[in-house]
């Protein structure tokens, strides 16, 4: 088998491995300045207002040292304010350079799991904080006509048609192989070899590279309950729109926001949910109070719930234990057990980051647990804090949520971008 050999190789085409893409792809990032920027940071403004170069050229070891992560400088330098108010706010701007030899390598279309994020889902937060800094939503609805508020919240079919405008936009869709998902990475004498197969053929294919971003995000493998039935053809995995649940009884399995999302929208459509969550109500009603007054859906469904909604029942600490042919589902609920006739079981269990493709390294790839009251949920792999560079395997680099100590603020999901390209940059002499 004929191996193809790049000096980068991305895994994960989502916000974060994207954005990777295009500054590695040669658009780096310049200090500009700008009035808010300067008048909110102006310690900071006053730091980079001599520099010259380009901001990957940052001696960012230092600036951790005096307590600025790269992924914050950069969160200020794009977002000096939660609203945006002007294009020239952003304090930064990219200008086109070299690029550096690189693909990217994907399952799925570029936008990572917002391809298969439900049909009519809202962010969490703003449009504007879901987008690139070398790509303000302003303007890219500017050049394509569109009437889009950036400071609300964004849907996901606007949101993903930004996300695949972006390869062409930037000159980059000869790095990007989608379809393509990686099923084993190893240590070579080059770096790092990766085992592919292409989604479409099944052909596998080899690549190796000198260094390695993996950005296959935080839901790469999704859950299983784990229990008999669960393949069943009713059983969905990943619910879309109401389309997916025709008939009238749907069963949803979760407790998280993709759950909540799935159980208000399917009541609001007419039918019958019994909602299962194995969490307290105590728990779940945080997270509501916590959401109702910012979040439509939240608003939504305390409603439905407060209301007493006799299509919405909301079943705690409850956990489904078999699912029969004849749409006969069997739960435990403190002990007694309970039998519910559905039509459609609708699971949305979240999933986890898959470490399980390394294999062969000298050392295993330390993992941290990040969780906070937001239900972000995660094991983040150890990394140097400069450069988000694993501490136990050189060379490899965590990519948005992957890396230790992201949080979920905005631009996380893509806020290692300018540490890893300027590391990166750094070790081929190219600063
Ligand atoms: C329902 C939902 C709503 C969310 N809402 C928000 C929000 O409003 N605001 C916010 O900031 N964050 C939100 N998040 C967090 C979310 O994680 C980010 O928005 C973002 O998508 C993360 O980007 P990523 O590139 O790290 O991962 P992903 O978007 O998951 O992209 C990773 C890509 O890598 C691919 N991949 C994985 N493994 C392999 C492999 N072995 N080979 C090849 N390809 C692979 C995946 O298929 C995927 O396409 C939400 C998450 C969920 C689940």
């Amino acid at each position: 088998m004929k191996t193809e050999h790049h000096t980068v190789l991305i895994v994960g085409g989502g916000p974060a491995g994207l954005a990777l893409a295009v500054v590695l792809g040669g658009w780096h990032p310049y200090y500009r300045g700008s009035r808010m920027f300067s008048e909110r940071y102006a310690q900071l403004a006053a730091y980079l207002g001599p520099h010259q170069g380009s901001l990957l050229g940052l001696d960012f070891a230092a600036l951790v040292n005096a307590g600025v992560a790269p992924a914050d400088l950069f969160r200020l330098l794009h977002h000096p304010r939660q609203k945006f108010e002007e294009l020239a706010q952003v304090a930064m701007e990219f200008r086109q350079g070299e690029p550096l030899d690189y693909l990217l390598l994907s399952q799925e279309p570029v936008g990572g799991l917002w391809n298969k994020a439900p049909r009519n889902l809202l962010t969490l937060s703003p449009g504007q904080w879901m987008e690139f800094a070398f790509y303000p939503l302003a303007q890219y609805a500017q050049e394509q006509g569109l009437d889009l508020d950036v400071n609300e919240l964004i849907c996901k079919t606007d949101l993903i048609e930004y996300y695949h405008r972006v390869p062409a936009r930037f000159g980059q869709e000869e790095h990007l192989r989608t379809g393509e998902k990686v099923t084993r990475i190893e240590p070579h004498e080059r770096g790092f070899l990766l085992t592919s197969t292409a989604l479409a053929s099944g052909d596998t294919r080899q690549y190796t590279c000198k260094y390695l971003i993996y950005a296959a995000g935080q839901r790469c493998q999704l859950r299983r309950l784990g229990v008999e039935g669960e393949d069943l053809p009713f059983v969905t995995n990943q619910y879309d729109s109401p389309l997916d649940c025709p008939r009238h009884r749907v069963m949803v399995v979760g407790g998280g926001r993709s759950a909540d999302w799935a159980a208000t929208e399917l009541h609001d459509a007419g039918r019958q949910v019994c909602y299962v969550m194995r969490q307290s109500p105590e728990q779940h009603w945080q997270l509501i109070g916590d959401s109702r007054h910012g979040l439509p859906y939240y608003t939504r469904i305390a409603e439905i719930l407060e209301g007493k909604s006799p299509r919405l029942e909301a079943l705690y600490r409850t956990r489904v234990k078999r699912i029969g042919g004849d749409g006969r589902v069997w739960l435990s609920a403190g002990g007694e057990e309970r039998v519910v006739q559905v039509d459609h079981v609708v699971k949305e269990i979240g999933g986890i980051a898959d470490y399980s493709l390394f294999t062969g390294f000298p050392a295993e790839l330390q993992l941290e647990e990040k969780y906070d009251n937001y239900r972000f949920q995660v094991h983040q792999v150890r990394t140097h804090p400069h450069n988000y560079e694993s501490v136990d395997i050189p060379n490899l680099y965590a990519g948005g949520y992957l890396a230790a100590g992201i949080g979920l603020v905005v631009i996380a999901m893509h806020g290692t971008t300018y540490a890893i390209a300027g590391d990166l940059l750094h070790k081929e002499g190219r600063l």
